[in-house]
């Protein structure tokens, strides 16, 4: 009466509503987990993995494999076709049922309807279980029963909803005994956690600690520290980020949504001000968005692969490999989206102000396809998540679903509002630290003082590239 448990993006114990289930079966529970050369070598089309996000996920797979071993069972590892490997787990193991947690990204649920299909042909259970957000993709639709493409209806919508309980963190576990042959032939054919370097990658970004403590600490921080009630005011400062930093934990799961939910509901308790309780709705709203994306993801799925708006797959863009490569390295010239840059190339993560600057400016300043940015967040995020991150390029972009399309930023103004002492920009770019801040700000670094830093001459006049944008968007559109 065996049930595997094939974890994903649910790299964690508490709150996992298919462990959960599992264990409800009153037999013996294994976690297994199956690298997917797929998604290693980034061989689907819409499919991009970088080392950062890689090298995090074995650290929550070290973490996730002890809190298995300590309660009393095991998470194993393989490697290969997913399909193939879990249905010869399955078969191995005389396995009773297979649960999983579900995923909205099509490549994962064409992967699962693949491996449901290989189960079901040798008589094994399969169930799946909502986990990723909230509220299911159908448990959200307009008045005629249609998905919404707009986010603030979607919004009322969704917090009018009650939310889900976290789900409580079991206390044993029944593993497989050791002593039968089933068991020392699935030891045969699992692998030990891989390094790094055997699965083809090498890290040099400085990324955030990976598992499940480091994610519930993340959490407390934010909510203990008040952050959680500031987020309205200070949300927008990517110098002093007041914001949770939860996102790679969400991406693989190393806490529940139920879990963060839980802890807005516990804030409510220790409101003092009307300032505070905005602060708590609008982190609850940034909640909301994570699930508008990927509710959006799961009713038009040709999204992971173009634009959604028709005048957006006429554009014409410029796709300048050079220009590219310098928006890439963080020298393009424009300092606050060369300060970007470089954190995201160092860190695995950005601030979300300046992935829109950045963003813009890859599509509106150097118009180039977002599709190329697109694919660079996700070799270079910890958090790179489909949904997310195809969401806020094609926002970004004005090729989504959104109701005000022509949204261009200047980079200059960002800084002057976003970086008013120019600290973000001074920490990112220190070949530029011994300018004033308002030379620093002025958008017009001189020619001389470009030259005697190593810092590059603004590679695109703002204001040029913006019209060229704006005559280019009206062709396309006139073209329909
Ligand atoms: P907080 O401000 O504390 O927000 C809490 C959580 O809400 C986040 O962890 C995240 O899960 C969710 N969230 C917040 N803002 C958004 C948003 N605009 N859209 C969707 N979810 C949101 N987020 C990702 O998780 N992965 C991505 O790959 C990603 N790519 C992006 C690409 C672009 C071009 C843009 C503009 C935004 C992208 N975002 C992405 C959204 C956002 O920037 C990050 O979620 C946020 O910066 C993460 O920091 P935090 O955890 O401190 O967020």
């Amino acid at each position: 009466n065996l049930t595997i448990v094939w974890h994903r993006r649910d790299l964690r114990i508490a709150d996992n509503p298919a462990l959960d289930q599992a264990i409800a079966q009153n037999g013996a529970t294994i976690g297994i987990f199956i690298f997917d050369p797929q998604i290693l070598e980034s061989k689907a089309e819409d499919q991009t993995t970088g080392a950062g996000q890689v090298d995090f996920m074995l650290g929550c797979l070290q973490e996730l494999q002890a809190a298995y071993q300590d309660l009393g069972s095991d998470l194993l590892f393989f490697h290969g076709d997913p399909a193939k490997t879990i249905r010869d787990i399955a078969q191995t193991l005389n396995a009773a049922r297979v649960f999983f947690n579900q995923d909205v990204e099509p490549f994962a649920r064409e992967r699962d309807r693949q491996a449901c299909a290989a189960l079901a042909e040798i008589g094994v259970e399969v169930k799946s279980f909502l986990d990723l957000a909230l509220h299911a993709p159908d448990a959200i639709s307009t008045n005629s029963g249609t998905p919404y493409k707009v986010y603030t209806p979607f919004w009322r919508s969704w917090i009018a909803k009650a939310k889900p309980q976290p789900l409580p963190s079991p206390a044993k576990l029944v593993g497989l005994d050791g002593r039968t042959s089933e068991s020392r032939s699935i030891e045969a054919k699992a692998i030990a956690l891989p390094r790094l370097a055997d699965l083809g990658f090498s890290c040099d970004q400085d990324i955030p600690t990976a598992g499940i403590k480091a994610a519930e600490q993340c959490l407390q921080d934010f909510c203990d520290t008040n952050k959680i009630f500031n987020y309205q005011q200070e949300r927008n400062f990517p110098a002093n980020p007041g914001t949770s930093m939860l996102s790679p934990h969400l991406r693989f799961g190393t806490i529940g949504i139920r879990q963060v939910w839980q802890a807005t509901v516990a804030a409510t308790e220790h409101i003092r001000s009307d300032e505070e309780k905005a602060g708590l709705q609008t982190w609850r709203q940034e909640l909301a968005w994570r699930e508008f994306y990927q509710h959006v993801l799961f009713h038009f799925p040709d999204l992971a692969t173009g634009a959604y708006r028709s005048q957006m797959q006429v554009f014409e863009w410029d796709d300048d490999e050079a220009k590219f490569a310098a928006w890439c390295k963080g020298e393009t010239g424009y300092p606050i989206v060369d300060a970007a840059m470089r954190q995201l190339n160092q860190t695995g993560w950005m601030h979300n102000r300046c992935r829109m600057i950045v963003a813009s400016f890859l599509t509106k300043d150097l118009i180039i396809n977002w599709q190329w940015g697109e694919r660079y967040f996700m070799e270079k995020l910890v958090d790179g998540d489909q949904a997310a991150n195809n969401g806020g390029w094609q926002w970004s972009a004005s090729s989504g679903m959104d109701p005000k399309p022509l949204r261009i930023f200047n980079p200059a103004s960002q800084a002057r509002k976003y970086d008013k002492d120019g600290e973000y920009i001074r920490r990112w770019i220190p070949e530029l630290a011994g300018l004033t801040t308002a030379e620093l700000l002025s958008g017009n670094i001189t020619p001389q003082q470009c030259k005697e830093r190593g810092y590059p001459m603004p590679i695109v006049d703002h204001a040029v590239q913006q019209r060229e944008f704006k005559r280019r968007y009206g062709e396309a559109k006139e073209s329909l």
